[in-house]
């Protein structure tokens, strides 16, 4: 299965120069949703034209929409983020000493939790397709926040547009992306916070890697494609770094990298039947391969040329 030529068609770029790298799992849980039946995995995928790694499954975009509608996510946010940091210090140093009014605006904003966070002398906007979290997101932060692209009036530009943890739901990164640059500023800069389909452990763990497990994942990016997509589009590149997406002890991660290692090893079946043991109430648990065990985030800043 590794790096065989497949032919299937990128959802980026429509290249079919493109490799298999494996079979991903069968999920019975969607964006925290337990679901059944099991969504089947379909292929992991490479395209070596613009670089993004890809599911390749019978979902299309408008069955992943129909599955994210129907409520809220059962998920509890996680605080003490390290995207959320990395933005907030961008924000913080890059507009400190700026007299005029900026605007910035949250792609996938969900329930406001960061826009909560940004100083507010900033005019601060949000874009939520969950009518449910766009509802939460304007108690909790009496802001604007739209349900639709569309909704966005047509004049009203930004200085700065983040989305973080959102690109990897979004079948094609350049099409989701594009638009986004028609609403910024000549000055403004578009921030992109995702998993990083260039960390060592993705390639070493292929399809087993914990951030390409969840369905509701489709297309996967790093610095390589940022390149590309910086160069096609006119842009400058004016941070991009890779991070860890929380903080921990490093025996922990030492801890973590070795039973990814042995839970690799292992089939799936087996995987769930020790967890299953261990913990008796819950047959659903998996261990996540490489997951805190290494900076498998990364943080990319575009700036208009
Ligand atoms: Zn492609």
């Amino acid at each position: 299965m590794q790096n065989k030529k497949s032919g299937i068609i990128c959802n980026n770029c429509k290249s079919t120069n493109t490799f298999t790298l494996g079979q991903l799992p069968n999920v019975s849980e969607f964006a925290g949703k337990k679901i059944q039946p099991a969504i089947i995995g379909g292929l992991l995928v490479q395209c070596s034209s613009c670089n993004i790694k890809f599911r390749h499954s019978e979902l299309e975009q408008a069955d992943l929409n129909d599955l994210y509608d129907g409520g809220i996510s059962e998920w509890t946010v996680a605080e003490n983020r390290n995207d959320w940091k990395l933005l907030l210090k961008f924000i913080q140093t890059r507009y400190s000493n700026q007299k005029k009014e900026i605007s910035i605006l949250d792609i996938g904003c969900n329930r406001g939790e960061v826009l909560a966070k940004i100083d507010s002398k900033h005019k601060r906007y949000g874009l939520e397709i969950n009518s449910t979290a766009a509802a939460y997101a304007r108690k909790k932060t009496d802001l604007t926040i739209w349900t639709d692209y569309d909704k966005i009036p047509a004049k009203l530009k930004f200085d700065l547009i983040y989305s973080t943890d959102v690109i990897e739901h979004l079948s094609s990164p350049n099409a989701f992306l594009e638009p986004l640059l028609e609403l910024l500023n000549d000055d403004g800069v578009l921030v992109v916070s995702t998993g990083d389909a260039d960390n060592a452990l993705s390639k070493i763990f292929g399809a087993k890697w914990w951030y390409y497990y969840f369905p509701e994942h489709v297309a996967f990016i790093s610095k390589r494609w940022a390149q590309l997509f910086a160069n096609s589009n006119n842009l400058d590149i004016i941070n991009s770094s890779t991070f860890y997406y929380h903080d921990l002890p490093v025996f922990k991660r030492f801890k973590l990298l070795v039973m990814s290692f042995i839970f690799s090893l292992i089939d799936s079946s087996l995987h769930k039947r020790i967890l299953g043991f261990i913990n008796k109430n819950d047959t659903s648990l998996r261990f996540q391969i490489g997951k805190g065990v290494s900076k498998d985030h990364v943080f990319i800043v575009f700036q208009k040329k």
